[in-house]
């Protein structure tokens, strides 16, 4: 039996282990951090197309029983004039997207792939790998352990280290000059309707919120563009206070509950830099591939890496399911790149400055309104009504499946 060792035990990791498992791979996840993620950290959007990918290994409940749905958002100005309405993902209803904080979506999926059989290990961060055509793949391990298996897969994040073992002239992450600061507050003075967003084009930030089925607001603001990208360090040693101090103070000028929200935050609050690349030229080599924020980053703005990872993890399956590893990678890359770097370019375009000088702001707040009257024009649709069909079977070499229409700018 095929064996696969999965670098990364957050959101691809544990979903390929539960497709591998499905399509008859044993695979074991190496994570390196020791226990399944601490603290309560950001929250993500798990849209239509990430559940419909989870379904396909039975998974999507596992999002679904530890998430609330949002449909819609409202949008205000500085001055908290409302702008319009808008429906999120495309599509309105139960196809919209599901909000998780993101340590309950680790843990959550980590635990069901534990519970379905799928070997976890923590503390196992991978430093290097060994690969020779025909031998076993040897990763080894910051603790001095090394594990061997037929393949190795990277599911190791934005700063991967697989990335790198595979090709060392990779692009590294793009900082985006957006720094995202997110909390939450038990007992805010502002709340919203179920499954309703609230965002506001802040004089300097960009602020949204949206309130959980429990009472609980949750919140994430953009801070100015061009804000300075923070170090590990920084990041590290920030406190909840001292986010809120500076995002309340970013906040005060405008005429909205924003500022109060924040002030109001338990202690929560984290930020962190966006990143993206634009492209990562190589996806594997040998036994070696990288999936998820590993082989695309995109900005958070689109709301769709966690989706597009969940993807992944899927397709790849289904790929060694059907073919030998080496046709097996070359399939994914070939069905996987056109559609994930087509959402990168998407979240790149949509990351434009959200909180402009005054005459920008009076258009946009003149234009605005109008274009949401319009309704949406479901540019979404090609992002949020993909389909993963478990049981097609992926051919090599000439099989013709597209993920997505060519692409418009
Ligand atoms: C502020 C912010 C907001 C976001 N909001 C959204 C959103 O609303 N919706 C959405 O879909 N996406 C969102 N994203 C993006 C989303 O978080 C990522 O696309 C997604 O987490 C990618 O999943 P992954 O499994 O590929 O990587 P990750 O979730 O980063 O998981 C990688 C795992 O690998 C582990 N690891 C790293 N290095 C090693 C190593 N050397 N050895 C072993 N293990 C290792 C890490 O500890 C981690 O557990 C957001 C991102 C940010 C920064």
């Amino acid at each position: 039996m095929t064996t696969a060792l999965i670098i990364g035990g957050g959101i691809a990791g544990p979903v390929t282990g539960m497709a591998l498992q499905k399509a008859g791979i044993d695979s074991t996840i190496y994570e390196a951090y020791p226990t399944s993620a601490d603290g309560v950290g950001a929250f993500l959007s798990i849209m239509h197309n990430g559940l419909d990918a989870l379904a396909a290994v039975d998974a999507a409940d596992v999002v679904r029983e530890n998430s609330f749905p949002a449909s819609k958002v409202e949008f205000f100005n500085h001055r908290g004039t409302r702008l319009g309405e808008a429906p999120i993902g495309g599509s309105a209803g139960d196809r919209g997207p599901r909000m998780i904080k993101r340590s309950t979506l680790y843990r959550e999926l980590l635990d069901e792939a534990s519970r379905r059989g799928v070997t976890v290990h923590h503390g196992k961060r991978l430093t290097h790998a060994t690969t020779t055509p025909g031998d076993p793949v040897t990763a080894e391990f910051a603790d001095g352990t090394e594990a061997e298996g037929d393949l190795l897969i990277g599911a190791d994040g934005i700063h991967s280290v697989t990335r790198a073992l595979i090709d060392p002239a990779a692009p590294k992450p793009r900082y985006t000059g957006v720094i995202t600061v997110c909390g939450y507050a038990s007992h805010a003075p502002a709340t919203t309707e179920p499954g309703t967003f609230r965002m506001t084009y802040g004089r300097k930030v960009f602020f949204a919120y949206l309130t959980a089925p429990d009472g609980q607001t949750w919140w994430f603001a953009n801070l100015p563009h061009h804000s300075a990208e923070l170090t590990k360090e920084q990041l590290a040693s920030t406190t909840s206070e001292e986010w809120q101090q500076r995002v309340a103070g970013l906040l005060a000028r405008d005429r909205t509950p924003a500022a109060d929200i924040v002030r109001a935050s338990d202690r929560s609050i984290t930020g962190a830099n966006g990143y993206d690349i634009a492209t990562t030229p190589t996806w594997h080599t040998g036994a070696t591939i990288i999936i998820g924020d590993a082989a695309h980053v995109s900005a958070p703005n689109a709301g769709h890496g966690a989706s597009m990872a969940i993807e992944d993890g899927v397709i790849l399956a289904q790929c060694l399911r059907d073919l030998p590893a080496a046709q097996a990678f070359s399939a994914y890359e070939r069905i996987r790149r056109p559609r994930v770097e087509r959402v990168v370019a998407t979240s790149a375009r949509m990351g434009g400055n959200a909180t402009p000088g005054p005459v920008k702001r009076m258009i946009r707040d003149a234009v605005l309104p109008r274009k949401l009257k319009k309704g949406p024009r479901n540019t979404a649709s090609w992002l949020t009504d993909h389909h993963v069909d478990w049981n097609q079977s992926i051919r090599q070499p000439d099989d013709t499946r597209v993920e997505t229409p060519p692409h418009r700018s």
